[in-house]
């Protein structure tokens, strides 16, 4: 934001008046013409233009055009069919981190269904670090868990990894899973916004705010119906978690850019003892969800174990009227 200073102002009386709105000064230029410009800094507040204008002393404010105006248009519901998701109803997200058998996903899928919840997740392509570590069933497991979310009532989330797959994926899938890995696969996000589906797009691991952003521009561009951003822990120096959750990321998005945010403290920590604790901060933070890797058997499974819950410990986020 540059604010332009009336001719009699007083640069620091306006430079406080700024700073009551939170707005903090980055640099003060004068023109050719003898107009003083103040460059607002990055980790200033959202504060509306008109609220600025009202400064006394300042003659006039201009923002840069935003990069991603369909994002910034898409408001704080995530829909996905009938259902819908924001921060004063959220959801939750559960399953495993695989979909590993037919039966298994059938079984997970009554358990979740049974604690209220209405998205049930598991990958059938997954995005393994190692060419060598089980790399998912691929399209059969999404019959399988199409199947499993029938029976149940449930919405389908599921990641597709490449263009290839889309069509697959968007047949079986209610809701289309932008990976971490993929996040600026932008050849990727073209074919899965030309589905015309709900996305969960996920952060890459080093994606600053801003590029998350423009990946979800590009999907809404090219036609996503709907989408959320899924806040899945950064990139860090502390290997006491997998990933350090960024919850200053979920207030920015959910709470104060009313988008949808759906965090995912199963990746954003990789440990089962803080997942429960931080979904409920991700949902005080302005979340319209938290995603929950959850399986029946975790010592066994065939990934994230470390990470997944019992399906019965949901119960934790949806008793007493909570979410679902
Ligand atoms: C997942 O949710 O299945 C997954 C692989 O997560 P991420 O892309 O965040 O690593
Ligand atoms: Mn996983």
């Amino acid at each position: 934001m540059i604010v332009t200073l009336t001719r009699d102002a007083d640069l620091d009386l306006v430079r406080k008046s700024l700073a009551g709105l939170g707005l903090w000064v980055e640099s003060v230029a004068r023109s050719n013409a003898g107009d003083v410009h103040i460059q607002v800094g990055q980790g200033s507040a959202d504060v509306a233009i008109e609220s600025v204008a009202a400064v006394s002393g300042v003659s006039a404010v201009s923002v840069p055009e935003s990069g991603h105006p369909r994002v910034d248009a898409h408001g704080p519901v995530f829909r996905v069919g009938e259902l819908s998701a924001d921060a004063s109803e959220p959801v939750i997200i559960a399953g495993p981190c695989a979909v590993e058998s037919e039966e298994r996903i059938r079984h997970i899928a009554f358990e979740l269904r049974e604690q209220g919840v209405r998205f049930l997740r598991g990958g059938a392509f997954k995005p393994r670090t190692s060419p060598y570590a089980f790399q998912g069933h691929g399209a059969q497991a999404l019959g399988w868990l199409r199947s499993a979310a029938d029976s149940t009532g449930m919405k389908v989330v599921t990641e597709v990894m490449s263009e290839a797959d889309v069509p697959v994926v968007a047949e079986h899938a209610d809701v289309l899973q932008v990976g971490s890995r993929s996040m600026q696969s932008f050849a990727l996000l073209r074919a899965i916004g030309r589905a015309g589906k709900p996305v969960l797009l996920k952060r890459s691991m080093s994606a600053t705010i801003e590029e998350w952003l423009l990946a979800g521009e590009y999907l809404l561009a090219h036609g996503a119906s709907s989408l959320a951003f899924c806040e899945r822990g950064i990139r860090h120096f502390d290997a006491s978690t997998r990933n350090l959750l960024d919850l200053g990321a979920v207030a920015l998005l959910g709470h104060v850019k009313r988008l949808p945010v759906i965090v995912d403290p199963s990746h954003g920590t990789g440990r089962r003892d803080l997942v429960l604790p931080l979904a409920r901060a991700a949902l005080a933070a302005g979340a319209a969800g938290v995603m929950i890797e959850t399986h029946d058997d975790p010592a066994n499974a065939q990934s994230d174990g470390p990470q997944a819950l019992l399906p019965g410990e949901i119960a934790a986020l949806t008793r007493n009227g909570g979410v679902a």
